[in-house]
């Protein structure tokens, strides 16, 4: 079999990924993919790239045995690779930590970004601090509300936050602003995407820095276990943290990828965040994907119990993914991640977050179904403490 090498040099993942901007902004992309092409070439970049991970995120992030759980299902063994323990909490500093260094190649001095949920907000603000760079993060108005305290994580760490009052005050009204302010000040400006979306170069290049997940995988596996798992299960918002894991395994033809969207109330209600399982094809933030519509093109608003996973689209390679078969797609519901979420905490002493434990929930319902030397690696992209009110609330607690 041919090596899996993609996208091709305009962006395509398949009939998936490609550019799909205003002509103003042609002319940034291709300054950013010529750019980009050095830096993933140049040893020094990638030197300084490894550095920064191990001394400043904490990598590599250990491979962790879920023993306790495993035995309790009387299954597979379950493995976590513990992205929580990364500085920040979570995956997303890997790329915002590539992007920023990309930006200052650039001669950048001034990031964007735009956030929903507020982590990704967290983590382009975190390494705008740490090299010194102004940063201006979009965030929706009712978002703004609801993530008070990532909001003022980040103007501790010296962002500016702007409240975007148009649409329906969320995530993607937030992007739209952000592609604006954009388009206005390219000359001085880099924008973070937080995930494999958005137009090429973006959604190889949040990839390419992502992929140290999977390929410190491929070492500490058979180190751990002597082989590779026969199963890797990551959640899917946008699909960073999936790509991160599956990418160095796609050649691994043995090993199995499923990535879980958020089934939010149930897919038959249409409250829920699951393009790849319940969207159809189309055009949004650049590129072409799966997506929620409706029968007008007007983009769906997305339903999850953790807000991570609140995006109305995915990453064109997972469409890619999906439609040639390497890898599949389901999805979990809130009350079933809720469930993996308690479990993980009291059998393994592990605090997930909300997003990951629709992950463990996938991992938790196939492991008895499998032979007790099968294998599970899961993604556990990210630590619960940021998701404390929602899991409180849903006890009918509050604090
Ligand atoms: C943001 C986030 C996700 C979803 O984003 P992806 O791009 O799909 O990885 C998943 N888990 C955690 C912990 C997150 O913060």
């Amino acid at each position: 079999m041919k090596p899996y090498d993609l996208p091709d040099a305009a962006g395509h993942f398949g009939p998936f990924g490609g550019v799909f901007v205003s002509e103003t902004l042609m002319h940034a992309l291709a300054q950013l993919r010529e750019a980009y092409d050095e830096c993933r070439r140049d040893p020094e970049f990638i030197a300084e790239f490894e550095y920064e991970l191990e001394h400043f995120v904490g990598r590599p992030s250990p491979v962790y045995h879920a023993k306790r759980w495993s035995d309790r299902l009387g299954g597979a063994q379950i493995y976590f690779k513990r992205e929580d323990l990364n500085h920040t909490g979570a995956h997303k500093v890997n790329n915002t930590i590539g992007q920023a260094m990309v930006a200052r190649r650039m001669g950048k001095p001034r990031v964007i970004a735009e956030t929903g949920a507020g982590q990704h907000g967290v983590a382009t603000a975190t390494v705008a601090a740490r090299y010194g760079m102004k940063c201006v993060v979009y965030m929706g108005s009712t978002d703004v509300e609801r993530q008070a305290q990532n909001v003022y994580r980040m103007r501790l760490l010296g962002a500016e936050v702007v409240p975007v009052e148009s649409g329906s005050r969320t995530l993607k009204d937030a992007l739209n602003e952000a592609m604006r302010d954009w388009v206005t000040n390219v000359d001085d400006t880099f924008y973070i995407i937080g995930t494999v979306a958005g137009p090429h170069p973006y959604p190889m290049m949040v990839r390419d820095f992502q992929s140290v997940i999977g390929r410190e995988c491929l070492t500490q596996m058979p180190e751990m276990t002597g082989r590779q798992p026969d199963v890797v299960v990551a959640c899917v918002g946008g699909g960073s943290n999936a790509i991160g894991i599956f990418h160095p395994y796609i050649d691994h033809e043995s090993v199995a990828l499923v990535g879980v969207e958020a089934g939010g109330e149930g897919i038959e209600t249409g409250r829920h965040a699951a393009s790849l399982s319940a969207g159809v094809p189309g055009v949004l933030h650049g590129n072409r994907t799966y997506l929620l519509q409706n029968a007008d093109g007007q983009i769906i608003e997305t339903h999850s119990v953790s807000a991570g996973l609140d995006y109305p689209g995915v990453g064109p390679e997972h469409a890619w993914l999906k439609d040639c078969g390497r890898a599949s797609y389901v999805t979990v519901d809130d009350e079933q991640a809720l469930a993996a979420f308690h479990d993980c905490c009291r059998i393994e002493g592990i605090i997930p977050a909300l997003e990951s434990s629709h992950a463990l929930a996938h991992a938790a319902a196939i492991a008895p179904t499998m032979a007790r030397d099968a294998i599970i690696l899961v993604n556990l992209s990210g630590r619960g403490d940021k998701d404390m009110h929602t899991v409180a609330a849903r006890a009918g607690l509050s604090f």
